[in-house]
């Protein structure tokens, strides 16, 4: 990684795939879990309550990185919680 940046712990994050399309004015990929369980529940971090298992991150500047559905490669290493 750039030595300019740091990683930074603890981030109270609050992201989706699941906005209705008619409240946002960007193209939005779908949730692959929302689309596989036909439904629209499913978040990637919710602030202050969870995080998907899912979840590895976000590349910049708005692109979610999304293992579903395989187990998640960083969870062993402490940095995604269900
Ligand atoms: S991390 Fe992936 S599976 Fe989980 S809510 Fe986000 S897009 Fe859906």
């Amino acid at each position: 990684m750039n030595e300019q940046i740091k990683k930074l712990n603890g981030a109270n994050m609050d992201i989706d795939l699941a906005t209705p399309i008619d409240a946002i004015s960007w193209p939005q990929d779908p949730c692959p879990w929302n689309e596989a369980e036909q439904t629209n529940e499913h978040k990637c971090a919710i602030k202050n309550v969870s995080i998907c298992p899912y979840f590895c991150g976000v590349a910049y500047i708005d692109t979610l990185l999304c293992c579903y559905p395989h187990p998640n490669p960083f969870q062993s290493e402490g940095n995604a919680a269900s």
